[in-house]
């Protein structure tokens, strides 16, 4: 929805932020709509609505409303920082949001404010409870990094004893490039083993709209564990997704430079014509990312830009 956020998580923005999309860049809602009925024509059952952070982005309830009216959509979803949910918790569920993913890293206040350059972890929390309160189903996304916040693997998981949420553990992924970015690669199969020295795990099947995820119970908990690995165990052979960024780029895969534009194509405002191209781009969806080749090579590239 947007490059902006009022955040600077270390992994995904460098400190001085992105440079900005200029305003006329950036895809107005009606543009994002006709991109969404044309995909749901197409037979795509779920949109996530992310960024950048997507609520920073000024008209976005009403927006989600108009988009959950998507005629044949199944599923909505939003992903988010958290920071601003505590006020809008309520406006998103009226308006036809059915989950949330929200990404925090660290309970640790200390640790919070290292990794995301912003001292609000009380914002976050805050913004967790009042979804809780009103009962909208969410799954906290937890970016692992080896020496850095992976000591708090087991406390994340213990969220889901008590709380109805799913946590999910993310590898982290090289996407800005950084020297000795490898070494805080914590591989899926050693978040597991560490969880497994804690807890009884019971694998769930969690249905064809999933994503990515394996996901697992603490047995007696009432949450879910999810865990996810695109470097060590990539998942390309089931990725079915297609990204638009702010600017109206596509990209088939998260890991491949190709874009393509869709903004001359938005500008003949044709739903028809929209649907042929979205068609020929997910034919043309590459069979596997290359991120453990070793002649692996991709730009640097912000994740805000792209929306994780
Ligand atoms: N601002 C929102 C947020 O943080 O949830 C939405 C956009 S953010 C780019 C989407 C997701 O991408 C977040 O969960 C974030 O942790 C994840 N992400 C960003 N950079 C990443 C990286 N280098 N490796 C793994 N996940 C990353
Ligand atoms: Fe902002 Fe999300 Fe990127 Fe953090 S991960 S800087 S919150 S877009």
């Amino acid at each position: 929805m947007t490059d902006r956020c009022n955040m600077r998580c270390v992994y995904c923005m460098p400190a001085g932020g992105v440079e900005k999309l200029a305003h006329e860049e950036i895809l107005s809602y009606e543009q994002f709509l006709l991109i969404a009925r044309a995909a749901v024509g197409l037979g795509i059952e779920k949109i996530r609505v992310t960024g950048g952070e997507p609520l920073v982005r000024h008209g976005i309830v009403p927006f989600l409303e108009q988009l959950a009216k998507t005629e044949g959509l199944r599923q909505l979803v939003l992903t988010t920082n958290g920071v601003k949910l505590a006020g809008l918790a309520q406006a998103l569920k009226d308006a036809g949001v059915q989950r949330l993913n929200i990404s925090l890293d660290s309970l640790q206040p200390a640790l919070f404010k290292q990794l995301t350059r912003r001292d609000l972890l009380y914002e976050v929390l805050a913004g967790i409870e009042a979804v809780e309160k009103i009962g909208l189903s969410y799954k906290l996304n937890m970016v692992v990094m080896r020496g850095c916040n992976d000591h708090e693997i087991c406390d994340f998981a213990a969220l889901t004893r008590e709380h109805d949420c799913t946590v999910r553990f993310i590898e982290y992924m090289p996407a800005l490039k950084e020297e000795g970015w490898s070494a805080l690669v914590v591989p899926g199969a050693e978040i597991l083993q560490q969880l497994e020295t804690r807890y009884q795990l019971q694998a769930i099947d969690n249905g064809p709209l999933a994503g990515p995820a394996r996901e697992f119970a603490i047995a007696g908990g009432r949450g879910r564990i999810g865990v996810i690995n695109p470097l060590s165990g990539h998942f390309c052979a089931k990725c079915n997704r297609i990204r638009i960024t702010a600017a109206g780029q596509v990209r088939t895969c998260l890991f491949s430079d190709d874009e393509f534009d869709l903004k001359p194509l938005l500008q003949l405002n044709d739903v028809e014509i929209l649907t042929r191209q979205l068609k020929r781009l997910v034919d043309g969806k590459p069979a596997c990312h290359k991120l453990n080749a070793a002649e692996f090579s991709h730009a640097a590239f912000s994740m805000a830009h792209i929306g994780g």
